[in-house]
């Protein structure tokens, strides 16, 4: 994955402060459970909070609750959205990765320089969709 697309995460921190929706999964629930120690029933209680049906971190409007001097302290168990962002197919356009994404991402700003295919970018993101999420550590 990563000799196909070079991306590295500089780690700061960026996408995890401020707004922003980290949804959840069914299997993000379970692994986040388990990290805790807590049933999924206990944990979606003291975290999570429901948009139009779907489970998301509770407080999008604040820095994530997971958050912990700059880094994420659940980063083993990090939820799927955490695990594929920023190679999300709304962060490329035409094959190349968009101006907008880049700005919010110093990673992403640093290759967008065109060295890697956005045809590669976005195969990898469909397989990342279609695969489990560890393939991006
Ligand atoms: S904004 Fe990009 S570089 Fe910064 S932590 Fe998030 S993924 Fe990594
Ligand atoms: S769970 Fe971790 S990676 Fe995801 S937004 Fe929160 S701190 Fe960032």
């Amino acid at each position: 994955m990563k000799d196909l697309f070079p991306f590295k995460c500089t780690e700061c921190g960026a996408c995890c402060s401020s707004y922003g929706f980290v949804y959840l999964t069914t299997e993000d629930r379970v692994r986040l459970s388990r990290h805790f120690g807590l049933t999924v029933a206990q944990f979606t209680r003291r975290y999570c909070a429901k948009n139009h049906s779907e489970y998301h971190l509770a407080d999008p409007e604040s820095d994530c609750c997971f958050l912990a001097d700059g880094k994420c302290a659940v980063y083993e168990a990090r939820p799927s959205q955490c695990r594929t962002w920023p190679l999300w197919p709304e962060n490329f356009s035409g094959g190349k990765i968009k101006q907008s994404a880049a700005a919010d991402c110093p990673a992403l700003a640093r290759i967008m320089v065109g060295d890697a295919s956005g045809k590669s970018a976005l195969n990898i993101v469909q397989a990342e969709r279609r695969s489990p999420p560890d393939a991006f550590r």
